[in-house]
């Protein structure tokens, strides 16, 4: 039952909205759930399959895009003298010319990974507090969000950087092969790394006891060095910056050698700063997020930050820059599709961040950590005053109003028209740029499965009710 925080006086204590708040109680059902172990991705094979499939897909792709103008290579397109060469060797030979771990592949990346670690642990930010979590019996972890200062600070030290010649962005692009295989040895390291460290101090949390599923889910909730949250880091300060430092470099590539920086390519760059920006800026939003309250830090969380977004959703960035290199045109649309897409593009982040921002400034106000930060852009309606809402028996309030109140998942439907964009910027002539985008829709759609399941066991019948008041998932009408 939801228990109402009250003040000395006994009065109901509420938000800024009038909202009451609720005491974090942790009932039986949030730990029994909290604990349930559910094979996912089809159990231990599954995720084994998984493992040795996300870094040889890379590389193939990678292959495809270096070496193909990013066309998808199979046996019949290696045909040398008449004689058809078996890819998988084609593919490792490729691989050894072109991706191998150099001292400055790694040199660039590790560099880069350790300076995020520690401009998150000294930078300043406002200190939030997550969730309650049923394993701490309610308790909340104090998160320093200095995502922002972070990110400010590195926009100016790269600028520098570049301009002075001490380190030249155009040289990401230019060891990209190596760095990625650097990235991909990093991701098993450090997953091995927390997974065993976790073991010897005894942080074991929703175990399955299967080793390798295990290791793939994780075994400690919240990893933490000191107040260096190692989940919350990676989620924001690698991937994100890795993937818009990586745009820029193909446009800076192109202005040297053109001398112009061409609407797709410029269009990448937007997209990618949005997206990064949008996690820095939002990140006091983050500890109210799946990934921070429920999900382990395993190989899923920690390979797919550190090597897998990074580098599976440059496709575009780096298809456009490949094609212009090998067949010396640029890529270019009618202005009429150009413009078209960059509308596309901001309204649809327009929406995602309005919606990420709507619930999880909802849910701050809940937890009694909403704050509001001088961050750019804070775009209208991204807090709703006086909203509406369904409370529910265990104590938490869903959502109804703003873009709550049209689908249930409405920042997913946003994120998905961005990513399918980054795919349309590129033309129709190679399916990579568009791997993001088809990938995503598997990603977000087995998410939300997992998570209504999980929603409609926690809140029972008011999960059924807030249904029929939110009935569509995706989009209105439709689905
Ligand atoms: P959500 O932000 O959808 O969080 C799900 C949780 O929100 C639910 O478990 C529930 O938690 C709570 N919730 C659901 N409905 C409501 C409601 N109406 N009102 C209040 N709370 C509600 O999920 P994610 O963390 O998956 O996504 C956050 C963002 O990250 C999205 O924009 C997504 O697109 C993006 N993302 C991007 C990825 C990428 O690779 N680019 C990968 C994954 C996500 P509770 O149990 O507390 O009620």
């Amino acid at each position: 039952m939801a228990v109402k925080e009250v003040n000395a006086e006994g009065k109901p204590v509420v938000n800024g909205n009038g909202v009451p708040l609720f005491k974090n109680k942790m009932t039986k059902l949030d730990e029994k759930l909290d604990n349930e172990v559910v094979y996912e991705f089809g159990g231990p094979i599954g995720v084994f399959c998984m493992m040795l499939g996300f870094p040889s897909l890379m590389y193939y792709m990678w292959v495809c895009l270096e070496y193909h103008q990013g066309k998808i290579i199979t046996p019949s397109s290696f045909t040398k003298e008449g004689i058809t060469q078996f890819v998988l060797e084609e593919i490792i030979a490729k691989v050894k010319l072109g991706a191998m771990p150099t001292v400055a592949a790694a040199k660039i990346y590790l560099g880069f990974v350790a300076y995020s670690a520690v401009m998150a642990y000294i930078m300043p930010g406002p200190v939030i507090n997550g969730l309650p979590l049923p394993s701490l019996n309610g308790g909340k972890l104090k998160y320093l969000c200095n995502g922002l200062s972070s990110w400010y600070a590195t926009l100016v030290l790269s600028a520098v950087l570049h301009v002075t010649g001490i380190f030249r962005l155009t040289s990401i692009i230019e060891n990209f092969g190596g760095i990625m295989s650097v990235a991909i040895i990093w991701g098993f390291t450090l997953t091995a790394l927390v997974n065993g460290i976790s073991v010897l101090m005894g942080k074991q949390h929703r175990m399955s006891g299967n080793v390798i599923y295990d290791f793939f889910m994780g075994v400690c909730l919240n990893p933490r060095i000191g107040k260096l949250d190692l989940k919350m880091w990676a989620e924001t300060r690698v991937p994100w910056p890795v993937l818009f430092f990586t745009s820029v470099s193909c446009a800076l590539k192109q202005y040297e050698l053109r001398g112009y920086i061409s609407g797709p390519v410029a269009f990448m760059v937007l997209a990618h700063f949005l997206y990064c920006n949008a996690c820095q800026k939002g990140e006091e939003c983050i500890p109210t997020s799946w990934d921070i309250f429920y999900e382990k830090d395993g190989f899923m969380l920690i390979f797919w930050n550190m090597a897998g977004v990074p580098f599976t959703y440059c496709y575009s960035s780096i298809y456009l820059m490949k094609y212009e290199l090998t067949t010396g045109v640029t890529i270019q649309h009618s202005w009429a599709y150009t413009v078209g897409l960059f509308i596309t593009l901001l309204f649809a982040y327009y929406i995602f961040d309005t919606g990420n921002s709507q619930k999880n400034r909802f849910r701050m106000e809940q937890n009694g950590s909403f704050v509001t930060r001088a961050a750019f852009p804070q775009l209208p309606y991204g807090h709703i005053k006086n909203p509406t809402y369904i409370k529910t028996e265990h104590g938490n309030l869903l959502l109804t109003s703003g873009w709550w109140g049209v689908v249930r998942k409405p920042h997913y439907t946003a994120d998905l028209i961005q990513s399918l964009s980054w795919g349309l910027i590129t033309g129709a002539g190679s399916f990579l740029p568009y791997f993001y985008f088809c990938f995503f829709v598997c990603v977000l759609t087995h998410r939300v499965s997992r998570d209504m399941e999980r929603c409609a066991k926690k809140y029972g019948k008011d999960w059924d009710k807030y249904c029929e008041k939110v009935p569509y998932i995706f989009v209105p009408y439709v689905f």
